[in-house]
């Protein structure tokens, strides 16, 4: 296993922000697992687990610890459609081979970033659906105490954007089994694939570095009548949820910069990095937003990214 030092981690997030991680490895072979864990025990130090990097602001000053990076990305297609995937597998890549072998389910994460294994830590989902929805079993280990378990999903404790996994970060998800249904026409699940990233396309800045939506959409139960009303009379209401875009675009956000950092004009939710833009740049920008949010609606935005 070779541990590398000081290593920029601008370079392994969609933000293309942050400092240096003091160690970092990749990690190829469950059994390099017990040989990290003496590392981090002989060390002390702390670790993070990366995926993708595309829910991720990393701080200016990077990490004082070991960043794992796993590179599991084997998938096995079973006639019944099951679909047994290693963590690091790029979603974007599976979601394709899904459609193109006609395995239908995972076509509205066409064009979702990332891993496998960060969509499951997120619950990441879009256009109504969860990944939560096709999830079988999810293998981790326990990085303190060398614990191997399957995670059945009824333990994955799945909500919006948020499962076990996210709350307990020492589990390195290794490998994935997932639900899907074989035997489809692999056009018709491919043009949905291709509906749904030209809609991203069309909807989302990608042509500048971002790392998705920044806050959490509202959940209606939380959220006045008053603001409820104001919502349903714009036609804004998606389910049980008000986008966290709407309220940041009414309070006049779309546009502010401070740094390197905007507040997209394409989509009020997503921050982009126009230049140079540095952590604390972000940071400041997210904080004026949740400050002139509440100050309009009384409401407080919850972060869905990740800051390290
Ligand atoms: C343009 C754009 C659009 C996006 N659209 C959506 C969207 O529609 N819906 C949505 O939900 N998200 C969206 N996202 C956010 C992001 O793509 C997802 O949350 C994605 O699933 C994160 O995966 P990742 O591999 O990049 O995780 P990372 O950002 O690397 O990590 C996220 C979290 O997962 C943990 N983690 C990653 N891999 C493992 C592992 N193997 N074991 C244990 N922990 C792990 C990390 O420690 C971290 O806490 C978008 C992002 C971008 C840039």
């Amino acid at each position: 296993m070779l541990i590398e030092e000081n290593i920029l981690l601008k370079n392994f997030n969609t933000f293309k922000i942050g400092g240096p991680a003091r160690f970092f490895t990749t990690i190829k072979d469950l059994k390099d697992i017990e040989e990290l864990i003496d590392f981090i025990e002989k060390n002390k130090i702390e670790f993070f687990i990366l995926g993708g990097g595309s829910n991720l602001l990393i701080k200016d000053e990077g990490f004082d610890g070991i960043i794992i990076k796993p590179a599991f990305d084997y998938v096995n297609y079973f006639e019944d459609g099951t679909v047994i995937v290693g963590s690091s597998k790029n979603m974007p890549e599976l979601v394709f081979e899904a459609c193109n072998l006609g395995y239908k389910g995972l076509e509205w994460a066409g064009g979702l970033p990332g891993t496998i294994g960060g969509a499951i830590v997120n619950n990441a989902g879009c256009f109504g659906f969860e990944i939560k929805d096709l999830v079988l079993e999810v293998s981790a280990i326990n990085l303190k105490n060398k614990i191997f378990k399957v995670f059945k999903k009824e333990d994955c404790e799945f909500e919006y954007r948020n499962s076990f996994f996210k709350k307990n970060n020492e589990w390195l998800i290794t490998e994935i089994k997932l639900k899907l249904e074989p035997g489809f026409d692999k056009n018709e699940l491919l043009k949905i694939m291709y509906e749904k990233i030209n809609y991203r396309k069309e909807k989302h800045p990608l042509e500048y570095p971002n790392i998705g939506s920044i806050f959490k959409n509202l959940k209606l139960n939380d959220l006045n009548e008053e603001l409820i009303e104001l919502a349903r009379k714009d036609n804004v209401i998606r389910g049980d949820k008000i986008p966290a875009a709407y309220f940041i675009e009414k309070a006049g956000l779309k546009g502010r910069q401070i740094g390197g950092a905007k507040i997209s004009e394409k989509h009020a939710n997503f921050i982009i990095n126009v230049g140079n833009a540095s952590a604390k740049d972000v940071l400041s920008l997210i904080e004026l937003t949740k400050e002139e949010v509440k100050n309009k609606f009384k409401i407080n935005l919850d972060l869905e990214i990740k800051i390290l």
